[in-house]
């Protein structure tokens, strides 16, 4: 394992102006975890998935074309070519990312993308199970 930088914390801890200033010092990759699980959320809504269809929503996790990139020292996320940063910061997403993530066929499959994400290093992890269960 390369050098992977865990933040963990609650909500409104500072968990993510602490991430994106190392981030930036260091020239780290940023991974918001969080906006990982509404990127989930999004593409759940786009395609009718609710709660329910917890297979259904493991395979989406498994396929999701996820990334992120910085452009003029912002963080954006993107689905495939599209530049979803603001879509995943709707009060529907806030909702159903929070609902979502707390399924386990999600929450298995989104720890699995984000340790294949830390792998190559230089990587500051943010979200609430980062040092604990990802990257222990
Ligand atoms: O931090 P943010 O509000 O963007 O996270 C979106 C949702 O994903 C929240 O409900 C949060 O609790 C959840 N989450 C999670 N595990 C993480 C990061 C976020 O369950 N590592």
């Amino acid at each position: 394992m390369k050098t992977v930088i865990t933040i963990d914390g609650p909500a409104g801890s500072g968990k993510t102006t602490v991430s994106r200033l190392i981030a930036k010092q260091l020239h780290y990759l940023y991974l918001d975890t969080g906006a990982m699980y509404r990127a989930v959320a999004l593409q759940a809504s786009r395609e009718g998935l609710g709660p329910d269809d917890k297979e259904a929503l493991g395979k989406l996790c498994r396929s999701l074309d996820l990334g992120f990139r910085t452009e003029g020292g912002d963080n954006r996320v993107y689905l495939g070519d599209e530049d979803i940063s603001r879509a995943i910061r709707s009060p529907e997403m806030d909702l159903l990312s929070s609902t979502l993530s707390a399924l386990k066929e999600v929450r298995e499959a989104m720890t699995e993308l984000q340790r294949k994400l830390g792998r190559a290093g230089r990587v500051v992890a943010e979200g609430r199970d980062m040092g604990t269960v990802v990257f222990p």
